[in-house]
């Protein structure tokens, strides 16, 4: 079969590689229809995640389950499902809390030996451990473009304004319009925020962040900080998720909240980083900061996103070809496109 697999920092390449097959009573092999290319992809890209030469990429996919090992029994043989981008034990302390993404044996599709080694979905077929847990049935007229962003994008996007404790009528900003930074705007939107300050540099994705009912501010032709207080009556926004990943970023989302407000962080961080702790302190912040607790979220998230309260299908904006990913991330890199979907032949 073909896979997407990382050779150097700024080279991908289309290789052979032979079919998965189920090795445990847990684990499926999904027939991919449709994978994301997405900006933690991007990490691996650029070297700033290490990642060994050879190793198959990706982990946002939708497909068939075209092989069940004998325990699994939340999906079987030819249901259309997607996937979430990291796959838990299920039975280790922080899964029996069902802080799935905090398992002490957490694996994350296409990420490398350093992530579990789970090789990932930028391929023909992937193989998907604990299927029960990782895989759900994707609603039927749920069409791949949205199911896609069920078990990672919109649900990381999810996942910052549901813990970012977010109520009805309160103010948030979004720091950093890549799709989950829109995702995040659209489920700040959905859980009744009187308004959503959106922050970024790029005009289209300003004008997307505006489309899902967002104020776009850029952020170095105006002055953010001025936005929100004018917004806010002076005390800054209730919440603001920071979606870059950057410390820059994170200084600003503390700078905006208001005292006692939250910022949280769902942009990857992966090393030191400053924080004005006397800022933090004083205007007594809570920081929320990790991955998504995709797993336990994917059901709420797959509803929303069947009756339509979500919609993230705008952030589709290239189709290609499997066997285009040299030129999915170059031209991902380059920031000319949104989300890009692969499609394996066939
Ligand atoms: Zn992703
Ligand atoms: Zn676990």
């Amino acid at each position: 079969m073909l896979a997407v697999t990382f050779q150097a920092p700024g080279e991908v390449r289309v290789e052979e590689r032979p079919e998965p097959e189920p090795r445990e009573a847990t684990d499926a092999v999904v027939r991919i229809h449709a994978t994301g290319v997405c900006g933690s992809d991007l990490h691996i890209y650029h070297g700033r995640h290490p990642v060994e030469q050879g190793f198959t990429l990706g982990h946002e996919f939708v497909g068939e389950v075209v092989a069940a090992g004998d325990d699994v029994t939340g999906v079987t043989t030819g249901d259309r499902v997607i996937g979430c981008f990291l796959a838990a034990c299920g039975r280790c302390w922080f899964c029996e809390r069902r802080l799935f993404h905090l398992c002490d044996d957490l694996r994350i599709f296409g990420h490398g030996e350093i992530s579990g080694g789970l090789q990932g979905s930028q391929a023909e077929q992937v193989l998907v451990p604990n299927a029960d847990l990782v895989l759900r049935r994707a609603p039927e007229a749920l069409p791949d473009d949205a199911a896609l962003f069920a078990g990672d994008v919109m649900n990381t996007g999810f996942h910052a304004i549901r813990s970012g404790g977010l109520e009805e009528g309160q103010t948030a900003a979004v720091l950093g319009l890549g799709p989950v930074g829109l995702c995040a705007v659209q489920a700040a939107r959905h859980a009744g925020a009187a308004q959503v300050i959106a922050v970024d540099t790029v005009a289209e994705r300003l004008e997307m962040a505006e489309r899902f009912g967002a104020h776009p501010v850029h952020l170095t032709e105006q002055d953010p900080r001025a936005e929100v207080k004018a917004a806010t009556e002076g005390r800054g926004v209730d919440l603001c998720v920071e979606a870059v990943g950057h410390e820059q970023a994170l200084d600003l989302a503390v700078r905006l909240t208001r005292k006692a407000g939250t910022v949280s962080t769902v942009g990857v961080h992966g090393e030191r980083c400053q924080v004005h702790m006397g800022l933090l302190w004083n205007k007594g912040l809570v920081l929320k900061a990790g991955v998504a607790n995709v797993i336990a979220n994917v059901d709420e998230v797959l509803s929303l996103l069947s009756s339509g309260a979500l919609d993230p299908v705008p952030l589709v904006t290239h189709h290609m070809r499997l066997e285009e990913a040299p030129e999915a991330y170059a031209a991902y890199d380059r920031r000319e496109a949104l989300k890009i979907v692969l499609s394996p032949p066939g």
